[in-house]
């Protein structure tokens, strides 16, 4: 696979993420970090000729990804990380520990996990929609 050539655009610019998500990936990110598991920011929003060819490839399953832009304010509802430990290691050590501690924060913060799903996908961290008008769980102090 010709990384060069990849059709579409993605980014992994965190300001292409809906205001809502941002903040969750930004306390997800403090969080592993106090754990000692700094993680790497892989991806955010990508575009639907991407999301086309990485169906194609067999690396996602639906035209309905999160990663694309999302109503209402046309921003990504879903990134990509994976610890940095792992990057280093063949495909990102699927099933590895770091993950299932990245999952369990994530899922405490009121994110979905995609290593949670049937197919699992462990990078992967989304809202279904849009909370930016809603309190988030763990956006708030006490
Ligand atoms: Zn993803
Ligand atoms: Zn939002």
């Amino acid at each position: 696979m010709a990384q060069t050539e990849r059709p579409g655009t993605s980014s992994r610019d965190p300001l292409l993420l809906c205001p809502c998500v941002r903040l969750l990936y930004v306390q997800l990110r403090e969080r592993a970090g106090a754990a000692g598991n700094e993680i790497a920011l892989i991806e955010t929003l990508r575009d639907a000729t991407r999301q086309s060819y990485y169906l194609a490839m067999g690396v996602s399953w639906t035209l309905r990804s999160k990663h694309l832009p999302q109503p209402p304010h046309g921003l990504a509802l879903a990134f990509d990380v994976c610890p940095k430990e792992y990057l280093a290691e063949k495909n990102w050590n699927p099933g590895g520990s770091l993950w299932y501690d990245l999952g369990r924060e994530a899922e405490e913060l009121g994110l979905e996990w995609g290593g949670s799903w049937m197919q699992r996908d462990y990078p992967h961290f989304a809202l279904s929609e849009c909370a930016c008008s809603a309190p988030v769980a763990g956006s708030l102090e006490a």
